[in-house]
């Protein structure tokens, strides 16, 4: 087993002494940043209970570590939004209540995973919380949320929470530094502003090489904003390389830019390292305007979810508003 990540240790040991003490809660809901590691820790815990040795560490070799290494362990279940929906439904959370009703096949524990938690529809809820109100013996649920906001209050008031705070900057930087000791310290830097702290998402970033297609982005923007270049493609070819990714982008740069014009003491921003750029494209731009497209947006990005047009329209309609007049 992996170690726990470093600014989880806390909470971690405090759940082995819980363990050791047979005092475990029957549900936990885990929140923090996305790229905080909840996930990471609740397959730990997962993998800590369905050992068949009782260790203070999973062993790596008996039957339930083979199995959960496998990904095949029956007393783990994964609950997720399935692949072409975006909510968790009420089928899937009955599916779990008669599975939780079986006796465990192997180590006496039945452990389930429910992420990210906040897209269980209402029904699923109301339906999750009968289980949570009478939880099987020897069962663990893990509810995992960014929002738990998003979570209907007679949930949360059942889980105990455990929530990751985002670790300190320098922490997150040797973190990711002995993830790959190649990165250079400034782009990790950047890196870990874009993820907003969160350093698994930093690390997915540094591995997918963004800062790449990022600054390919950036001279396309500037290439349209100077009309030297067709919005309409630029549109297409940044669909193709991903139309949530991109409208990530230029949603971080609108605020990054929006951030610029109203500052009056040096702002925070993001996109630090090519702040200069993003200062010189916005410069001819009202921050009404900025604004107005920092809404469209946001708007493309709450359908992008969705296989209407709308959000290509609307990631078109911002690069055109974003040519020259002449
Ligand atoms: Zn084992």
């Amino acid at each position: 087993m992996s170690a726990p990540l470093p600014w989880q240790q806390g909470q971690w040991q405090k759940l082995l002494a819980r363990i050791e003490q047979k005092n475990l809660p029957h549900a936990l809901l885990l929140t923090g940043h996305r790229g905080i590691g909840k996930q990471r820790f609740a397959q730990q815990l997962a993998e800590l209970l369905l050992c068949n040795e009782k260790l203070p560490e999973p062993c790596g070799e008996c039957k339930g570590c083979r199995l959960i290494a496998a990904g095949t362990h029956p007393d783990l279940r994964i609950v997720t939004p399935p692949e072409d929906k975006h909510v968790i439904g009420v089928d899937q959370i009955r599916e779990l209540s008669h599975y939780l009703s079986l006796t465990a096949l192997y180590s006496g524990y039945q452990v389930v995973l429910i992420t990210p938690a906040d897209l269980m529809n209402i029904n699923a809820a109301n339906s999750l919380l009968k289980t949570l109100e009478e939880p099987p013996a020897n069962t663990l649920l893990l509810l995992l949320s960014e929002r738990p906001a998003a979570l209907p209050a007679t949930i949360r008031s059942r889980c105990q929470v455990i929530n990751f705070e985002k670790p300190a900057q320098e922490s997150a930087l040797s973190w990711l530094k002995a993830q790959q000791p190649d990165l250079d310290r400034q782009i990790a830097k950047t890196l870990l502003a874009l993820a907003e702290g969160a350093p698994l998402r930093a690390l997915e970033m540094a591995n997918k090489d963004v800062i790449t297609q990022r600054s390919e982005m950036l001279e396309d923007l500037e290439k349209v904003a100077a009309g030297r270049c067709d919005p309409v493609e630029i549109t297409k070819k940044w669909l193709k390389l991903g139309k949530k990714e991109s409208l990530y982008w230029v949603y971080g740069w609108l605020v990054d830019m929006v951030r610029m014009k109203v500052a009056v003491q040096p702002p925070y921003i993001a996109n630090a390292d090519v702040a200069p750029r993003l200062s010189k494209i916005a410069a001819n731009i009202e921050l009404s305007q900025l604004y107005k497209r920092l809404d469209q947006v946001s708007e493309a990005l709450r359908l992008a979810d969705n296989q209407s047009l709308n959000a290509e329209l609307l990631l078109e309609g911002v690069l055109i508003g974003w040519t020259p007049r002449r």
